[in-house]
């Protein structure tokens, strides 16, 4: 009934036909009473599985009835697409059109102009506000998914950013930010000029506790006794399954929680019923087809059992996967590391966390995790239709820890978020790109202003501190050729504008330009090394045991590479994690089967996908920066190896690679059987194409069908296809 005031009664019953919504959750109450759908900028904090979706929704669907258009952010690339396809469902039975766009940091998108709601990345957004997308100025509506992350330390800056430029815009679109329980809503509202919307109620009712020995003490002073099965974990996952349930593991490092999965799928495979078993085996069969690698193989063992393990090396289809068994009911178990838990839409009626702490890889020490990051956690415990009630629970391995874990987790509050925008590389970055891509921030009294207008600012009042740090910043900039000063005036180059809009850290520009000064030409390992050091560079990290081998290839590619390692030992270290991130590109890009460089590198193929996804970005936009400043050759060449990098071939691949279908493997396989290049392939018949492995015959159709169209000259207007270029 109180939809009827905002939308035709059609839209009403659409929605309960064809969407099953016959009454709204206390969460969309409260949100609709405080004006969502009255056009007010609201922050909504409410326990995951609340339906906040929904109110997203809603907001939208007025907005487009209205006319308008609306952008939605969210932090990762695997939840955009997931609200991609929840959106284009949602919004198609309206008559309205989704995208998304997540890649390529170097486009405005024209094309997303035709469309009526738009998914991106937090990243994303900020870029096509630096270029200045035509089509912003239509959005009426931006809804901020997981807008906590702005306290994040690697990418809350970009959000902070991003919203204070929101902020300042003459038309600013309305807001609606949405966010897990967060301490100091009201701060963050208040700085947004929203209201804060804080909403208690889950679909679930949620049980906190702490194992010890054997017991469960909950929050609430009761306690329970689970049977003895040998281990924490053991009694644990027994008294889950016993009774139906499933089970999430939290485990603090990769190593864990396979070893977690290796345990429990001595109890999952008990509770395995065989028709559940044959479904299973299908998925398994159609992994083994796309991936040979031993991380893969290894969780596919284990899915068979009814268990998995889920971390950030798994790749994209194996993953998904994993995450569309256990919502399925058909797999028990799942076992995760903590670094997901944000992302994923994965619950289950028990969550259990092994450890409080984690590991941080790049301090290389265990840290007590947030209980923000708990609280997230445990919010996923408890699935609504199947669980009358949802289990969070740590496990303690002493009386002081039962103590301890009470205390500062259960019965604790969030954390407040906190700015991090005053870091300097996140500073520079963003200060040039602010000058670079807005003109109205162009002297140091409006960069001044600017800056009071953070959210920083809102809650540290230290004005002298950001300006002293701003102005020995600018000084840099200055100095490196992206700005100059005229008078009270700041102007940013053409280089300057150009590294805000390849979306680079200006210091990733500065060691690419000074590289380019000292030679004038370099080898291959050479410029993979440059680009594996400049700071947005992901690296791969050096295990015991690795120093051995590394320094064995050193010998022997010292020449190649051009310079002596350094002498300093912390140097040396971080020398060395970059020469094997720089040697892993290189088998990469010389066609080493994939499974081959999961073993010797440690890594996953989800690690080889990040790091492949953000040095061909890297290499892009050196390459343009080389360009700009008259370094042709080192612009060619890095045009190349971007290009190499992206698909993981030989050159002479390259042609073959551009069709769609054909990835590293099958582009071999072609080569190999004399189709060599793009002519090749047309005026061969297509039944012999067909019968190069791998290819078959509806691949063999797909290609002469690209081949003809590209011949007409047909421009391909829809929707680029997911993993297109770019960090992150
Ligand atoms: P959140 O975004 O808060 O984590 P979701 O919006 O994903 O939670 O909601 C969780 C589940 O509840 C979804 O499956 C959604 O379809 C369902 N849901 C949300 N609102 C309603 C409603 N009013 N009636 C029925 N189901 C709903």
């Amino acid at each position: 009934d109180v939809l009827l005031k905002y939308f035709p009664r059609s839209f009403v019953e659409t929605l309960s036909k064809k969407l099953g919504i016959n009454q709204l959750y206390p969460t969309q109450v409260e949100a609709i009473k405080s004006g969502v759908l009255d056009g007010r900028d609201i922050v909504l904090s409410a326990p995951t599985a609340s339906g906040k979706t929904l109110v997203a929704e809603l907001a939208m669907l007025k907005t487009l009835i209205a006319g308008g258009k609306a952008l939605y952010m969210a932090p990762l690339r695997a939840l955009a697409s997931e609200k991609f396809e929840e959106f284009s469902s949602f919004f198609g039975v309206f008559g309205y059109r989704t995208a998304i766009s997540t890649g390529d940091f170097d486009s405005d998108d024209p094309w997303l102009e035709k469309y009526d709601v738009i998914v991106t990345t937090n990243e994303k957004a900020d870029s096509l506000l630096r270029h200045k997308a035509r089509w912003f100025d239509k959005i009426t509506l931006l809804v901020v998914d997981e807008i906590h992350l702005i306290g994040s330390d690697k990418r809350g800056a970009t959000l902070e950013v991003f919203l204070t430029r929101t902020k300042l815009m003459p038309r600013r679109p309305q807001l609606l930010g949405l966010s897990a329980t967060i301490g100091n809503l009201e701060e963050l509202a208040e700085w947004l000029q929203a209201k804060p919307v804080r909403v208690d109620w889950r679909p679930v009712p949620l049980k906190e506790g702490v194992y010890y020995n054997g017991e469960i003490f909950y929050s609430d002073g009761s306690s329970t006794t689970l049977d003895d099965h040998g281990t924490p974990l053991y009694d644990l996952a027994y008294d889950t399954l016993e009774n139906e349930g499933q089970i999430l593991v939290f485990s603090p490092t990769r190593r864990s929680a396979v070893s977690d999965a290796k345990k429990l799928s001595a109890i999952t495979v008990k509770f395995l019923k065989p028709q559940e078993f044959r479904v299973i085996r299908e998925h398994v069969s159609r992994l083994k087809s796309v991936y040979t690698d031993k991380v893969t193989l290894e969780l596919l063992e284990l899915l068979s059992k009814g268990v998995a393990f889920h971390h950030a090396g798994l790749g994209l289809e194996a993953r998904s996967a994993v995450e569309k068994l256990f919502r399925e009911h058909l797999i028990k178990a799942v076992i995760a590391t903590p670094t997901l838990a944000a992302g994923v839409n994965l619950p289950a009626r028990r969550v259990v966390i092994t450890d409080y702490r984690r590991f941080n890889v790049e301090l290389g020490y265990y840290e007590k995790i947030p209980v923000m990051e708990y609280k997230q956690m445990a919010g996923r415990a408890g699935r609504p239709r199947y669980d009358k009630e949802g289990e969070a629970v740590l496990i303690a391995r002493s009386l002081q820890e039962l103590e301890f874990l009470l205390n500062e987790y259960i019965n604790a509050r969030p954390e407040k978020l906190q700015s991090q925008l005053a870091s300097e590389p996140v500073l520079r970055s963003h200060i040039l790109s602010i000058i670079a891509t807005s003109e109205n921030v162009r002297s140091y009294s409006t960069l001044g202003r600017f800056l009071t207008s953070t959210f920083y600012l809102h809650q540290n009042k230290d004005y002298f501190f950001v300006i002293e740090r701003a102005r020995s910043i600018l000084e840099k900039l200055v100095s490196s050729g992206f700005l100059e000063v005229e008078g009270e005036k700041l102007l940013p180059t053409q280089l300057g504008v150009r590294v805000a809009e390849l979306y680079i850290d200006p210091e990733t520009a500065t060691q690419g330009l000074n590289f380019f000064k000292s030679r004038e030409k370099a080898s291959t390992l050479a410029y993979l090394y440059m680009i594996s050091a400049t700071p947005d560079a992901q690296t791969v990290h050096v295990r015991r045991g690795d120093e051995e081998w590394l320094e064995e290839k050193l010998k022997v590619m010292k020449e190649e590479l051009g310079f002596e390692p350094p002498e300093d030992d912390i140097e040396y270290e971080f020398f060395l994690q970059v020469f094997k991130t720089a040697l892993l590109l290189e088998d990469w890009i010389n066609e080493v089967p994939e499974d081959v460089i999961v073993e010797r590198y440690d890594v996953g193929p989800g690690d080889i996908y990040s790091l492949t996804l953000t040095a061909q970005w890297i290499a892009f936009a050196l390459s343009e920066i080389a360009k700009l400043s008259g370094y042709d050759v080192h612009a060619v060449n890095l045009g190349v190896l971007s290009k190499r990098i992206e698909h993981g071939v030989k050159e002479e691949l390259l042609e073959l690679v551009s069709l769609k279908g054909i990835g590293r493997v099958r582009a071999r396989n072609l080569f190999n059987f004399g189709y060599k290049s793009l002519i090749d392939l047309a005026v061969a018949k297509e039944e012999e194409l067909s019968r190069v492995p791998g290819i078959g015959k509806m691949l063999a159709k797909s290609i002469k069908k690209q081949l003809s169209s590209r011949e007409e000259g047909e421009v391909d207007e829809e929707q680029p296809e997911l993993g297109e270029p770019g960090p992150l």
